[in-house]
């Protein structure tokens, strides 16, 4: 298989230069090279196609081709032809040859576009074939188009993989033949041919499926054996008490149906006899902090610390208080740590966290830091977890005695992608949201609005609730980008009586805390930021998010903003902000309008930016698929994850029948 592409009938020297240049050096390359998409050329008459799609119509010459000069000065060939009703003329542009190619008679099908001109059809530069040189047997009804290269054709590229797959009489079978029957998996010989010459559009999907499959799976267990060291590991901490009563009457609302359910998922997981490693997803606002709250909670009661890792000084002051306020009456030790704390305060935290006499820990990844050690580390939860890497979520396990680990996203990641990067973590939804929380209603403006909204801004105000106004850009400059120093300045020229805030990443964390604080306490209307208020701060009594350059933003990123108001039983507004014209862009934006759902609009946003642009970093380590489609996969994905977690489990591994399964692993790990 390794066999250079030269051996294949049709390439020459010359052929297997151009085929290096699109990245196929062996014929099982070839094998691989996928085409980009399919043509349906199931024969349609001439009223059957249209100018949108390209069709397949079989017709007969009527009379000899001509030239003809069109009225901007173009020769063009046209050959008469009919498709047995009407009349019409295949059209060459700028391939005067074509004039003697065919003769009357000559049974023809084209391939291309159709369209009506003074009452004739006429098909623009088709592709052609003589029906008398296709094998009818032959004529495969949806057509492979590949990717290529210049001095390559689509009819000569297809007739060297129809080669090449004439002499490859097998290809490695990696799957085990138990697994090939039970998941009813076509042979991959198979399917790769129905990749390229798709025997029907069913076969097709088949074949994707099953190559799919596979390489999902050998994903999922790559993955997995990675880190195995800190999956599935038999639980060591032992959890007696699961009483929630303390803390539920300590809560000044009572839960969710979807906070119960993950809950009870948690709950199983603690009296299960593996470690918990689960990832929480809930839209912005569904209450992600008081689950975590509880499991911190569960922790302290059966005698093991917590730890609370957050993005940001803010938050972790933030969720520090909330902390405080659920568990310290019922006697449980809440301690913040920071940065920036006096010496003799910090010296006091990491005391307690190593004696014991702190029960949970708020902070940034300041908590994974090397000096920083725990009495009895048994619960390690991370906020907001794409804001870190795999690596900050491993440091902080490591300092505990096989805790167990819960990771939080507040970005919703559609089900198929999260099955995917968590691909070692089970997966909980908070998939309700706490009563009487009102829709925000979400406008999408010009430049034209601004004094209007400005205006109503200060309504708001008057009301005595505040606003954001979020800008993609810290300095002004030549982008032309919205700037928070720019419109800090405007509004605090324009509305001397508004007390504005300014907020960026640039700034010192400690000024970052202080302006955080005075807007949680009203002594901010105001507050012009960059999107570091993106992530789970809490103001409830915000009413108003404006978003300048509202373009430049992704949808899941411009619902996360959206999340910041609508907080409180207040009527809440949110104000998109775009010069941009794009029909496309604001297609993108009005879909916000009327979507308030966190998981669609994530999906959106990842069906238009694709998975990489999507999560915004590379640091998942998805790998780019081949065959698998990360919108579309879902049952694929599901399948596999629950497979490769079987295998896992019983170590089918080492079984002589998953060899090649093993092998394949291996091949990756070197990759990933
Ligand atoms: P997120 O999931 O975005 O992190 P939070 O945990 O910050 O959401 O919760 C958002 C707000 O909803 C908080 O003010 C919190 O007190 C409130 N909240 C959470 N759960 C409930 C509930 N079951 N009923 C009423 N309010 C709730
Ligand atoms: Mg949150």
């Amino acid at each position: 298989m390794q066999k250079e592409v030269q051996y294949i009938k049709g390439v020459g020297p010359s052929r297997a230069k151009l085929l290096r240049t699109l990245g196929i050096n062996t014929v099982m390359d070839l094998l691989y090279f996928l085409p980009r998409r399919y043509l349906d050329l199931t024969p349609l008459n001439f009223e059957q196609g249209s100018t949108d799609s390209v069709g397949a119509f079989p017709c007969v010459v009527t009379d000899y081709g001509y030239e003809v000069l069109t009225r901007s000065k173009i020769k063009i060939v046209k050959i008469p032809v009919t498709d047995g009703k009407r009349k019409g003329f295949a059209v060459f542009f700028n391939q005067p040859y074509m004039k003697n190619a065919f003769k009357p008679g000559d049974r023809l099908i084209l391939i291309g576009k159709i369209k009506k001109s003074y009452g004739e059809y006429e098909i623009l530069n088709p592709e052609w074939q003589k029906f008398d040189e296709i094998n009818l047997s032959d004529y495969t009804k949806i057509c492979p188009i590949y990717p290529l290269t210049r001095g390559l054709s689509q009819k000569i590229l297809r007739k060297i993989i129809k080669n090449a797959f004439e002499e490859v009489l097998e290809v490695d079978e990696v799957l085990p033949p138990s697994l090939l029957n039970d998941y009813k998996l076509m042979p991959k010989l198979y399917a790769l041919k129905n990749i390229h010459f798709p025997e029907s559009w069913e076969k097709l999907k088949k074949a994707q499926e099953r190559l799919a499959f596979e390489e999902l799976l050998l994903f999922q267990l790559a993955m997995m054996v990675t880190k195995r060291h800190i999956m599935g590991e038999k639980r060591k901490n032992i959890y007696r008490d699961f009483d929630l009563k303390p803390f539920l009457k300590n809560l000044p609302f009572s839960l969710t149906e979807g906070q119960k359910k993950v809950v009870r998922e948690i709950i199983s997981d603690l009296k299960s006899e593996r470690i918990m490693n689960r990832l929480i997803q809930g839209d912005v606002g569904s209450g992600k902090t008081v689950v975590a709250s509880i499991a911190l909670y569960l922790a302290a009661k059966n005698g093991y610390q917590g730890a609370f890792m957050v993005p940001t000084e803010i938050l972790s002051i933030q969720h520090g208080a909330t902390l405080k306020k659920y568990l310290e009456p019922l006697g449980i030790k809440v301690e913040v740590l920071k940065g920036d704390m006096p010496k003799t305060q910090k010296e006091e935290v990491l005391k307690g966290l190593e004696k014991g006499s702190i029960d949970v820990v708020v902070g940034t990844h300041a908590i994974i830091q090397d000096n920083i050690k725990f009495y009895r580390l048994g619960m390690v939860i991370t906020d907001e977890q794409h804001r870190f890497g795999v690596r900050q979520r491993e440091a902080l396990v490591r300092k505990g005695y096989y805790p167990d680990v819960i990771v939080m996203s507040a970005t919703p990641i559609p089900r198929t992608l999260a099955l995917t990067i968590y691909s070692d973590l089970d997966i909980s939804v908070i998939d309700t949201m706490p009563e009487g929380r009102q829709k925000v209603d979400t406008y999408v403006v010009d430049e034209s609005m601004r004094e209007r909204v400005y205006k109503f801004m200060e309504a708001e105000v008057k009301k005595g609730h505040q606003a954001y106004v979020v800008c993609p850009a810290v300095e002004e400059s030549d982008t032309g980008l919205a700037s928070v120093d720019e419109i800090g300045r405007e509004l605090a020229e324009n509305f001397p009586h508004l007390r504005i805030g300014i907020l960026h990443g640039k700034m010192k964390a400690e000024e970052k805390d202080n302006i955080m604080k005075d807007f949680c306490a009203k002594k901010i209307d105001v507050l012009v930021a960059t999107t570091v208020v993106e992530v789970g701060v809490d103001v409830p009594s915000a009413t108003l998010m404006v978003v300048e350059n509202a373009e430049r933003f992704g949808l899941a990123q411009l619902h996360q903003l959206r999340g910041r108001v609508g907080r409180s039983n207040l009527k809440s507004y949110c104000i998109f902000i775009t010069r941009s014209k794009d029909k496309n862009v604001r297609a993108r934006l009005n879909f916000m309008m009327k979507t308030h759902n966190g998981f669609e609009i994530a999906q959106k946003d990842l069906e238009l930016r694709g998975p990489g642009e999507f999560l915004g970093v590379r640091q998942h380590g998805i790998p780019e698929f081949k065959f698998v489609n990360l919108i579309k996969d879902l049952k694929v994905l599901e399948t596999t994850k629950a497979l490769a977690t079987e295998i896992i489990k019983n170590d089918l591994l080492s079984n002589p029948e998953y060899m090649g399964v093993k092998k394949a692993v291996e091949e990756k790990l070197k990759i990933i």
